[in-house]
C-alpha cells in the first residue's frame, strides 16, 4: 500500500487517512510505484486519466473528472528557434491547476471528506472549487482581496465560500491554515495529492514525444506545483524505464518576488526573507514557498537553473504571444519571458518544452492595463 513520507523527519503514514502534513510540521510526499503499459495507454481516451495505473486513486468510481488533460503540445517559434508549448491554459477552469485538483479532490472523495479549505492567488482556488462542485464537496477558498476580479467571480460561481483576506498572500495562507485545523486542507502547496496530478504534465509530454524526454523544460515557480509535479513525473517515468533520461528543469521567477532564485544563486540553506514588489505575475508572487528546498533540490538534480524576469520582459512576452493569437494571463507570460531569456544563450539544437499555464480571460483588468499601457 502507498504511504506518505515526511520530507523533514522521514516519518511515514498510511495513505488511507486524510492527513496533509507531518506531525513535525514538514511537508509530505506520496511514495508510490506507478505502472506504465504504453499499449494500454495508447488505446485510451486523450485525457490525463489514460495513465490510470500511475494515479493513486483506488476506484474509477471515485475519480472526479471533466475528461481533462492531454493538452496539445504545439510547436511555436521563439527567437527563431522551435519550442514545444503545452497548451495548459485550455483546461476546464483555465489553468494547469486542474491537473492537481482532479487527483486531490478525487482522493478527498475516496477518503470520505465532505468539506475542504484552500487558499490561493486565484487559479488553484478556482480549480479546487470547480472539482468540489462536481464532487458535491463543500469548499472554502481564501484569497487575497487584490486577486483578479475574474478569478473571484469564477470561484464564487462554482458555489464555493469565498473568504477575502485584506492582507498579503502570506496572511491569506495563515487564515486558511487556521481553518484547516478543523477542515481537510486541499492545499496545492501542502497536499501531496496535488503533485500526483501535476505530474501528468511530464507523462503527457513524454508520450507526445513518442516516449522520449525533452532536453529542457522551462516552467514557472512560485510554490512550484507544476515544476515539482513535472519532476516527480519525469523521475517516475525514468524509474520504470519509460524514458532514458530526465530533462534539465529551468525554473522562472518574477524579479519582483524571487526568493528561490536568490537561494539558488547565493547557495543559501533557507528561503531568504525578501521584500516583494508589485508584479503582474500574481500567480507566482510567493515570498515563502512551503516546498522551497524541495524545489531547489529538483532543479539541482536535473542540472537545471533558475532565471528571473522583469516586469518589462513579462509585458513584452505577453504581447508577443497574444499577437500570435494566444490569450494567456500575465503570470503565464512570465514563463515565456524566461524562455526567451534562456534562448539567448541556447544553441538551438535542444528539444525545449514549456507551457502556457493560464488563460487571459480571467485577468481582464490586468490585460487592459498592459495593453493600454
Ligand atoms: C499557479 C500558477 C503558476 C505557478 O504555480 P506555482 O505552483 O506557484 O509555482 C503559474 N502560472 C499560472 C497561470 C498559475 O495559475
Ligand atoms: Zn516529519
Amino acid at each position: 500500500m502507498a504511504q506518505l513520507i515526511c520530507g523533514k523527519c522521514d516519518a511515514t503514514y498510511q495513505a488511507d487517512q486524510p492527513i496533509w502534513r507531518c506531525d513535525c510540521g514538514g511537508s509530505l510526499d506520496l511514495e508510490f510505484k506507478p505502472v506504465i503499459e504504453k499499449k494500454k495507454i495508447a488505446s485510451r481516451k486523450p485525457t490525463m486519466w489514460r495513465y490510470r495505473e500511475a494515479l493513486p486513486i483506488a476506484e474509477d468510481s471515485t475519480a472526479i473528472s471533466f475528461d481533462e488533460g492531454f493538452t496539445p503540445l504545439l510547436e511555436l517559434e521563439f527567437n527563431g528557434k522551435p519550442v514545444l508549448v503545452k497548451q495548459d491554459h485550455i483546461f476546464q477552469t483555465g489553468s494547469y491547476k486542474d491537473r492537481g485538483a482532479a487527483v486531490l479532490v478525487s482522493k478527498a472523495r475516496e477518503l470520505g471528506v465532505t468539506e475542504v479549505v484552500e487558499d490561493s492567488s486565484g487559479n488553484a482556488g478556482s480549480a479546487i472549487a470547480a472539482y468540489c462542485a462536481l464532487a458535491g464537496i463543500k469548499c472554502h477558498v481564501y484569497v487575497p482581496e487584490k486577486t483578479s476580479p475574474g478569478k473571484l467571480a469564477q470561484i464564487k460561481s462554482y458555489g464555493a465560500h469565498l473568504h477575502l483576506i485584506s492582507g498579503s498572500r502570506e496572511e491569506t495562507s495563515e487564515a486558511a491554515l487556521e481553518a484547516a485545523e478543523k477542515i481537510y486542507y486541499a492545499s496545492h502547496s501542502w497536499n501531496p495529492y496535488f503533485f500526483q496530478g501535476t505530474k501528468t504534465f511530464a507523462y503527457e509530454v513524454c508520450e507526445q514525444l513518442g516516449w522520449r524526454s525533452p532536453d529542457i523544460v522551462i516552467l514557472p515557480v512560485g510554490n512550484g506545483t507544476l515544476l515539482l509535479g513535472a519532476s516527480i513525473g519525469f523521475d517516475e517515468l525514468k524509474s520504470v524505464g519509460a524514458i532514458d533520461k530526465i530533462p534539465k528543469l529551468i525554473a522562472v521567477q518574477a524579479k519582483a518576488c524571487a526568493p528561490l532564485y536568490e537561494m539558488f544563486r547565493n547557495g543559501l540553506n533557507e528561503t531568504p526573507s525578501i521584500s516583494v514588489y508589485n508584479t503582474v505575475a500574481e500567480g507566482i508572487a510567493i515570498a515563502e514557498p512551503i516546498r522551497g528546498e524541495q524545489i531547489i533540490e529538483a532543479v539541482v538534480k536535473s542540472k537545471g537553473d533558475f532565471l528571473i524576469v522583469t516586469e518589462d520582459e513579462i509585458g513584452k512576452s505577453l504581447m508577443n504571444v497574444c499577437q500570435r493569437g494566444f490569450y494567456i494571463e500575465p503570470t503565464a507570460a512570465a514563463t515565456i519571458a524566461g524562455l526567451e531569456k534562456y534562448l539567448l544563450d541556447s544553441s538551438g539544437d535542444e528539444l525545449i518544452v514549456t507551457a502556457f499555464t493560464g488563460h487571459g480571460l480571467k485577468s481582464t483588468d490586468k490585460m487592459m492595463k498592459i495593453t493600454t499601457g
